[in-house]
């Protein structure tokens, strides 16, 4: 996991305690926004937040799909657009939403006041397209809430240390909704979305699927990893590394969602909490690899260069001191991929390469397998009564993925959630 380096602005400085206490981000997501009649809904929930005594801070996401009909735009302009105006496009989805909210909250007698990312102090690095935040200066944000403003920010943005607007990858409203609620020391962080929560798998997959009502940092972790969409990844390593309890609940009804925050492990702890799958990757196997020391590291540092996604790597026995090695990547990633293994500097011997997208990855996730032996086992034993052939295997401490054949994977998960009885009744 790769860990985030930021400073957050000492909120002591400028929030008043008493509004500190009672301060909450409520982040809604694009179908939340996703019409005028949507919007007034939004605006209703934060006027009743505001009702309870609460301070809000508000996080939006551009409307339903405007995202990516800004993208399909671009398309249609240049099919190598220069990254600084992409971001520029792009931060245009929320900076709607945002002056509409705050016009529906102003029609409720709801003092707001809406702030891009950068009014909001969102400072990232320069990465066009998937920034990071390195520091949240939550100044203007504090004098707001000070004069009991709600402040309305513009999600998934930020400016960049030399002054470019920037963008924080797809889903990086999230991001931007905790990392507010770290740097104001926000009591919750929650998530509004089309869902009810965090389910056990995907409920178009599994309808025996359920609503989970905790889970630990590290056990969300996984899920976002490796398939469970209704977080991003970022998002979730900013809660664990600042310790945000974040709620992940639904904007269509008021019933309690998915608490993501430190749990206690115990032995309770469902051995397996989720199944999880993603079927947006392909693997790579690299043939005929010479095996001696030093190949691995200029292959992956060839790629990573290209700052390429590497996820599962497997290596297999040599045999007359070649081996073979594959590895997955995003499929979007596919075809610079392609161009690192074919560049004339990086021939490693007669290596050959190829690429399968035949391929997707069931993962079973939980903080009791820490506990519990034989969570591997039983994997294979369900796949293997599928019939369902195992590419590849990885591990961490609370998960087991496997690499299947793409046409496999639904009916892997449907098993899998069955026999590690995640089923609803
Ligand atoms: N609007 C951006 C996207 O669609 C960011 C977000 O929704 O979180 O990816
Ligand atoms: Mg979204």
């Amino acid at each position: 996991m790769p860990v985030i380096f930021i400073s957050v602005s000492t909120p002591q400085f400028f929030l008043d305690e008493q509004i500190r206490a009672q301060l909450v981000v409520q982040k809604y997501g694009g179908t939340s926004v996703g019409t005028p009649e949507r919007i007034k809904a939004v605006a209703e929930n934060i006027a009743a937040t505001v009702k309870r005594g609460h301070s809000v801070v508000v996080v939006v996401s551009a409307m339903g799909a405007s995202t990516d009909e800004l993208i399909d735009l671009a398309d249609k302009i240049s099919k190598n657009p220069p990254g600084r105006e992409m971001d520029m496009l792009l931060t245009a989805g929320e900076r709607i939403s945002m002056a509409l909210l705050c016009m529906a909250l102003h029609e409720l007698d709801v003092e707001a006041m809406s702030f891009t990312g950068s009014q909001a102090g969102i400072i990232t690095d320069t990465s066009h397209g998937r920034a990071k935040i390195v520091e949240v200066r939550a100044k203007r944000l504090c004098e707001a809430l000070e004069k009991n403003q709600v402040c309305v920010v513009a999600g998934f943005q930020g400016v960049s240390s030399s002054a470019s607007v920037t963008t924080l990858g797809r889903g990086g409203s999230d991001t931007t909704a905790v990392a507010l609620a770290a740097a104001l020391k926000a009591s919750a962080c929650e998530i509004y979305t089309d869902v009810s929560g965090v389910y056990s798998a995907d409920p178009r997959i599994v309808d025996k699927a359920k609503k989970l009502s905790n889970l630990s940092y590290d056990e969300m972790l996984e899920i976002a990893a490796t398939g469970g969409r209704v977080l991003a990844l970022r998002a979730v390593e900013f809660a664990r590394n600042f310790g945000v309890p974040v709620h992940v609940r639904s904007s269509f009804s008021p019933e309690t969602g998915t608490w993501i925050r430190d749990e206690e492990s115990n032995m309770e702890d469902p051995v397996v909490s989720a199944v999880t799958h993603d079927t947006s990757e392909v693997k790579f196997t690299l043939e005929r690899v010479p095996d001696e020391p030093g190949v691995a590291a200029k292959i992956f540092r060839a790629l990573s260069d290209e700052k390429l996604n590497i996820d599962m790597i497997v290596q297999n026995i040599s045999t007359d001191g070649l081996t073979d090695i594959s590895f997955t990547v995003p499929a979007d990633e596919r075809i610079k991929t392609i161009a690192v293994l074919e560049d004339e500097a990086f021939e490693t011997g007669s290596m050959g390469y190829q690429s399968n997208e035949n391929v997707g990855r069931i993962s079973v996730v939980g903080a009791g397998m820490k506990s519990n032996p034989g969570v591997a086992a039983t994997m294979f034993e369900v796949l293997a009564s599928q019939d369902i052939n195992i590419q590849m295997i990885s591990t961490s401490s609370i998960r087991i993925s496997v690499v299947v054949a793409k046409e496999d994977v639904e009916r892997g998960v449907v098993a899998l959630h069955s026999a590690y009885g995640l089923d609803s009744e």
